[in-house]
């Protein structure tokens, strides 16, 4: 990330631009809640696809999942999660506001000041209920994080697939996380989306394909668009593990705030298969062992997050400052946009309407805009990243060309209209 990339210009790009609002606006909004306008939704569902291909599809040994929400609570008793998955918190008797406290560096309330005392743990589970009677029975959670109902699943899998190890099971899907102090935009929300696999391997392999995953997920990270000097892999010690983690690595990202986890690549042993009963058989050997788990983690808001500030770009073009946002183009939300040059001459108007009807048969993610005058047009398209611009002009009615204009460079060259499809990389 560059120096001059800030929260605030971040932030104010993605309301302004249609990427990421804050949930329920209107009424004052929901502290760690985040609403995807349409350009955020189509930026997150390409990270999402081009994640699922690279991962799932592309690959013969995982297998896509997409399990529910809400689990049997006994998923969440056997897998440690409501007796672990808890915060420090102290609450200040002062002003009465709550903090996490392993994260302050003298106890002292960062409201007021004062002292804090009596640390309690506070269960970052959301807690609901099943049914018409609210009571302890019939408590349900969200689901704290995806992996359960991977493993809850194995069997499943098994029984259906007849997976040889090593194997994975990928989903991506929400979770829900009650934090105390919810904050830094999309990255410590308090519902977010997680892509993720557990990858089932013998004991004795972990080793190997734990490096295995971390070198895949450098690898997203390049095809992505994220720079390896903004990126920072971290050895997590065994007092800030999770506890069913016996090696975690995380990779942090130089955001805007600082530089924090963007993903995780956790050795999870057999943990979870142990604790819900569950083994494997080799077919060939006979042999029945539980396998152990490689986990690596991608948070895909964090991942929209890290990718807009990545791409956050200010220079001069022309004489003039400009923003844009230097997305790849596979992940760029609008790929193409076409302009009639004047908005007023039907003639150009239609040519340019023809020109768009045709490149859409095979570009899905392509604009049609005639609103302001074109160097308007080229700044709009510049700050939410599209990475090729046509206009039809006068000079398109004559000889079939038009002018295709390139984001990074505002370059313009001349081209057939018939070039358009092969001349634009996406
Ligand atoms: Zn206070």
């Amino acid at each position: 990330m560059k120096e001059e990339t800030t929260m605030e210009k971040i932030v104010s790009l993605a309301k302004r631009r249609g990427f990421v609002y804050q949930g329920s606006e209107i009424y004052g909004g929901l502290a760690g809640t985040w609403d995807y306008g349409p350009l955020g939704v189509a930026l997150k569902n390409n990270i999402k696809n081009l994640w699922w291909k690279k991962f799932v599809g592309e690959r013969e040994d995982m297998y896509g999942l997409d399990s529910a929400i809400l689990m049997n609570k006994e998923v969440w008793e056997k897998s440690g999660h409501l007796k672990n998955f808890t915060d420090p918190v102290a609450l200040c008797g002062k002003c009465k506001k709550s903090f996490r406290t392993n994260t302050l560096k003298d106890n002292k309330c960062l409201q007021c000041g004062e002292q804090l005392k009596s640390e309690s743990q506070f269960n970052l589970m959301f807690e609901t209920h099943f049914g018409a009677v609210k009571d302890k029975s019939s408590a349900a959670y969200l689901r704290p994080e995806n992996a359960q109902g991977m493993f809850t699943n194995f069997k499943n899998i098994i029984d259906s697939f007849h997976p040889k190890l090593p194997f994975g099971i990928a989903q991506v899907g929400k979770s829900f996380r009650n934090e105390i102090n919810a904050r830094d935009f999309l990255f410590r929300a308090r519902e977010f989306e997680i892509m993720e696999f557990e990858y089932f391997v013998k004991e004795s392999e972990w080793k190997k394909y734990f490096d295995y995953w971390k070198g895949q997920m450098n690898e997203w990270l390049k095809e992505i668009g994220i720079d390896k000097k903004n990126i920072k892999e971290v050895e997590v010690s065994e007092k800030e593990r999770a506890h069913y983690s016996k090696r975690t690595v995380d990779f942090e990202y130089n955001f805007p705030f600082g530089t924090k986890e963007l993903y995780g690549l956790a050795y999870r042993t057999d943990y979870d298969l142990k604790n819900h009963n569950l083994d494997y058989l080799d077919d060939e050997t006979g042999e029945k062992f539980i396998p152990h788990v490689i986990e690596p983690t991608f948070g895909l808001d964090r991942t929209v997050f890290a990718v807009l500030s990545e791409s956050y770009t200010e220079d001069e073009l022309g004489g003039e400052k400009r923003t844009y946002l230097k997305l790849p183009s596979n992940l760029a939300p609008v790929k193409v946009a076409v302009f009639p040059l004047l908005k007023n001459k039907p003639e150009l108007v239609s040519k340019a309407r023809e020109v768009f009807e045709m490149i859409k048969k095979e570009i899905s993610q392509i604009i049609f805009d005639d609103n302001g005058n074109i160097g308007k047009r080229y700044r709009r398209q510049d700050e939410i990243g599209t990475p090729h611009c046509i206009t039809i002009d006068f000079d398109t009615i004559e000889d079939d060309t038009v002018t295709l204009r390139d984001r990074d460079s505002g370059e313009q060259k001349r081209i057939k209209i018939k070039d358009i499809v092969s001349s634009v990389s996406i």
